[in-house]
């Protein structure tokens, strides 16, 4: 693979660490809209789908669109009165490519409609031999991406011709024969289609609760579902108490799945629920995707991500400090030390450049650290509340809200520390 190939696929999987699923609020209602079907099948290790397009321009003058799109489907119909012709060009470069041209032009805000129809075996997903496993993860491409990175809303039923296969609604928290997923998404589908042999799979609902709290865990191990929700208690009674506190979370779904973390590197965050892929002690990575529940601010495509990954960062960090003391707290905070030295300045580095990761996930948390230590903490959790309350997205508006909260000087000496 190319570097470009590498950096989409990149930017895809840190989108999906961070985007939530919402509800479906405007569904054909002021943005574009896709509703379809998705046939599972397990014994042939393939999908049908059917996708019924209301798409709405965003730009002028638009004469055809385009999707990238797994190269193994193959295009059985794209039909629609606009529909002029579509090529699918499955060597074309970051991704296979489908092109639907329209008989003329569409204007802004102009509305078309259309679907398009395809099948095939998806070359990843199915992991029916080994684990009985299917995973229509948005990573795959088994839905069509937009190439324009434009915001829509979607709806798609999904079943499986096998019997002994079931859906896992992370959502709902329930197993069930048939699922329908809904969001709004930024050019692709970020909700995780998820079905197994869950009675092969030993899969279970383990359910716990305390005060308000309510934790269901989907897994084979009992000793991990104690263990996890355990965990994801005690990580809800810390956020709700703190940064979260206007906005409290009571419910979340903890998916422990069976595919070990070096076949499928997934581990993520879809308000409010969790796929979790590292061993179950690794309470740290549960606490840092728990916080994506409220840290999902910031263009993913630059280090403005900073301010999802290293607040989800520094979230997990103030975690272990609470659940297991300032000792351990410390010893990260010198290892982080210890790694920003170097590194150039937060503020308008290159998110895919060899120091992306370090500025967001180390230089990023220790700058908050170095604010808490300034203000204190508590100053320093009204800060994180206000930037919550005010749905901060830019580092402008991050500064705004804390010369507000604080001081100007305040401001100025944390600005300089972004910059530096
Ligand atoms: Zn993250």
């Amino acid at each position: 693979m190319n570097r470009l190939r590498n950096s989409f696929l990149f930017a895809f999987t840190i989108f999906l660490t961070y985007l939530n699923a919402a509800p479906c609020k405007a569904c054909g209602d002021g943005e574009t809209f896709v509703q379809g079907v998705l046939k599972i099948s397990v014994v042939e290790q393939s999908v049908a789908v059917v996708l019924d397009f209301n798409y709405l321009a965003k730009d002028n003058a638009r004469s055809s669109l385009s999707f990238w799109i797994d190269s193994e489907m193959d295009i059985q119909s794209v039909d629609g009165h606009q529909v002029k012709s579509y090529s699918f060009d499955k060597k074309a470069e970051p991704f296979a490519t489908l092109t639907v041209t329209f008989t003329e032009e569409l204007g802004e805000r102009e509305e078309t409609t259309f679907s398009i129809a395809y099948s095939g075996k998806p070359s990843k997903g199915f992991w029916v031999e080994e684990y009985q496993w299917v995973d229509i993860d948005p990573d795959f491409m088994i839905f069509p991406v937009f190439n324009t990175l434009e915001n829509f809303s979607y709806q798609i039923k999904a079943v499986v011709d096998d019997v002994n296969y079931k859906f896992i609604d992370i959502q709902k928290g329930i197993f069930s024969k048939e699922i329908e997923v809904t969001s709004v998404s930024p050019s692709y589908y970020i909700n995780p289609i998820l079905a197994s042999d869950n009675q092969k799979n030993g899969m279970a609902l383990f359910d716990s609760s305390a005060g308000d709290d309510n934790i269901k865990v989907f897994t084979e191990y009992a000793d991990s579902a104690r263990f996890v929700s355990d965990a994801a208690l005690r990580i809800f009674d810390l956020f709700n108490s703190t940064f979260a506190k206007e906005e409290q979370v009571n419910f979340c779904s903890v998916l422990y799945r069976p595919i070990p973390y070096d076949e499928h590197k997934i581990t993520r965050s879809f308000k409010p629920s969790v796929v979790f892929a590292r061993s179950h002690d690794n309470i740290a990575t549960l606490a840092h995707e728990i916080s994506h529940f409220w840290w999902d601010r910031g263009d993913a495509l630059t280090t403005e991500k900073w301010l999802s990954e290293s607040f989800a960062q520094y979230s997990e960090m103030m975690f272990l400090r609470h659940d297991q003391g300032e000792e351990i707290f410390n010893e990260i905070i010198e290892k982080l030390a210890a790694r920003t030295g170097n590194l150039p300045p937060l503020l308008g580095g290159d998110r895919f450049g060899k120091y992306g990761d370090e500025l967001i996930y180390a230089k990023g948390p220790y700058a908050l650290y170095q604010l808490e230590s300034r203000i204190g903490h508590e100053e320093f959790v009204d800060f994180l509340v206000a930037v919550n309350r005010n749905r901060v997205a830019t580092t402008g508006h991050l500064l705004e809200v804390l010369e507000k909260q604080t001081s100007a000087e305040i401001r100025k000496e944390f600005e300089k520390l972004l910059k530096s």
